[in-house]
């Protein structure tokens, strides 16, 4: 799954902070917590104050910067990353594009309060990306794979039919990490993240970043960050840099796990029908093995109704019951009951670090 830039990246991640050492100095990230920094004079200081940059962002900047390969910006969630994209891009009169299968939050944050500043949003399905038109829109936002349906879009002709219409692209790519796909270097303009996924990975920081390597674009979306207020606390920028070295290991696990567990699932006899990208004969699978580096561990599953799914995440002794996902605990969400657009059996597994095969035999178990 990892190719030899990548090896380098995480092994860079691990190490950023080395040069930077003397003697004596702690090899964890201290956690700072000031607001204010020492300034006998302005010019040069490397902090002001704590709602312009404090040395624990910096960090953690510093190990997705790596990962990215571009700048990136912090922000105290993925919703304030996202806003900040679509606050950085957009103005009065403009159009967005946005999947109307993506994050709802995101959905409803442009309908609330971009439509009433004059931006026209327009919502179309993750999979009409392909044909879309594109002719006189500001910005194309896309989601792939999408979530919790896993129909993935074809991130680079997306970005080419995007760009010729005049378009910036912005790419969600939480459910990727950037280990796993990488927008940007397929052209997406603006990566936006919840590190609160499995980037923190443990299920206590919530944390979001944007990505990018058009520098003028980059500093809006700082700016946004100042004086919008929107920036993440120490605490939680110290956890994610935590979870951060550990990413490409539990990912690994996580993967492949999934991978096993979901043509297992494709063969029960108690499950109507499995999404997941790494099955041979799933609609996503020949573009995302061309696009992703690995298939992910999110999986969706089909049971025969809401009772069935709900007494399946009840029994099964190893499975957490909770939205979010990217934790290290495997869990499950029937997503009928937030109002998402699927079967009322429905669920979004999102696989863990447990070991595989107890994993599965409980899963199995609680499934019979
Ligand atoms: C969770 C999530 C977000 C929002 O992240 P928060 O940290 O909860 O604000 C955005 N996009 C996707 C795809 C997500 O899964």
């Amino acid at each position: 799954m990892m190719d030899k830039d990548m090896g380098a990246r995480i092994a860079g991640l691990l190490h950023h902070r080395n040069a930077g050492l003397e003697k004596g100095d702690p090899v964890a990230l201290p956690l700072t917590t000031a607001t204010s920094y020492h300034l006998p004079s302005v010019q040069g200081a490397r902090h002001i104050y704590g709602r312009n940059g404090t040395p624990t962002w910096d960090a953690v900047e510093a190990q997705l910067a790596l990962l990215e390969e571009a700048e990136v910006v912090s922000f105290p969630t993925g919703m304030a990353a996202i806003a900040a994209g679509l606050f950085a891009t957009l103005k009065a009169g403009d159009t967005v594009i946005l999947p109307s299968d993506g994050y709802y939050v995101t959905r409803v944050l442009s309908d609330g309060f971009l439509a009433p500043l004059g931006v026209t949003v327009v919502q179309i399905p993750t999979l009409s990306f392909a044909t879309a038109d594109f002719t006189g829109a500001a910005v194309v936002y896309i989601e792939t794979p999408s979530n919790p349906g896993l129909d993935v879009i074809d991130i680079a002709d997306v970005v080419a039919r995007a760009h010729a219409a005049g378009a910036k692209v912005i790419v969600d790519n939480t459910t990727m990490t950037p280990l796993l796909q990488r927008p940007l270097d397929l052209g997406a303009d603006l990566v936006v993240a919840a590190d609160t996924k499995a980037p923190g990975g443990h299920s206590d920081a919530l944390f979001g970043h944007v990505a990018g390597r058009d520098t003028a674009l980059m500093a809006r979306v700082r700016d946004w960050r100042r004086l919008s207020g929107a920036v993440p606390g120490a605490m939680e920028a110290w956890l994610i840099h935590r979870g951060l070295e550990t990413l490409e290991v539990r990912l690994e696990r996580m993967c492949r796990s999934a991978d096993l567990i979901a043509k297992r699932l494709a063969d029960h006899p108690a499950v109507r029908s499995v999404r997941y990208p790494g099955l041979p004969d799933d609609p996503s699978h020949a573009l995302a093995k061309r696009q992703m580096a690995g298939f992910g561990f999110l999986i969706g599953i089909t049971l025969a109704d809401a009772t069935q799914a709900e007494a399946f995440l009840e029994r099964c002794p190893y499975m957490v019951r909770s939205t979010s996902f990217g934790g290290t605990h495997t869990s499950g969400e029937r997503r009928a009951r937030w109002g998402d657009a699927v079967p009322e059996g429905f669920i979004r597994l999102s696989i863990g670090v447990e070991p595989t095969e107890t994993l599965w035999a409980a899963m199995d178990a609680a499934l019979r």
